[in-house]
């Protein structure tokens, strides 16, 4: 039986960046991030011929599709580029506390890490908000160093 297509049935014609959605990151480039966190760094890698930097480094260029192995340190502030506001548990159950949590793009960056978000009232969060890591006090080399960000 064939499918055929419903007078539903929309196309859209558009170019889809795969590459924001589904990537590679080996655990090199994870391990790098993490073992510099023990000295609140956050390394990412550089590529040498576009000058992308990616936090965690990924073994290749998502846009050149060439090896990349630079090493590059960014800032530990940033910028929010989204946010989500938690109000609710997986079962609908409300928080006692509201959860913001972000994608932020580090100072020197051209990706995004997650990071909870950490302010008086969630209203004051908006896209562009400057942001700042806070480090647990004793970093011990791992992706939970950074404990949450803060506004600047
Ligand atoms: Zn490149």
């Amino acid at each position: 039986m064939a499918f055929q297509m419903g007078e539903e049935t929309r196309q859209v014609q558009a170019t889809w960046d795969v590459t924001t959605y589904n990537y590679k990151v080996d655990g090199r480039g994870i391990k790098l991030l993490a073992d510099g966190m023990k000295d609140k760094k956050i390394l990412g890698i550089r590529c040498h011929n576009c000058g992308t930097v990616y936090v965690p480094g990924p073994p290749f260029c998502r846009k050149c599709y060439i090896p990349i192995d630079e090493i590059a340190e960014v800032k530990d502030s940033g910028e929010v580029v989204s946010f989500a506001v938690e109000m609710a548990d997986v079962r609908g159950n409300p928080l006692d506390e509201v959860r913001v949590s972000g994608m932020i793009k580090l100072d020197g960056s051209d990706t995004f890490i997650n990071g909870r978000i950490q302010v008086d009232d969630w209203h004051d969060v908006h896209i562009g908000m400057r942001v700042k890591a806070v480090w647990v006090p004793e970093p011990q080399g791992n992706l939970s160093d950074i404990d949450h960000f803060e506004p600047i």
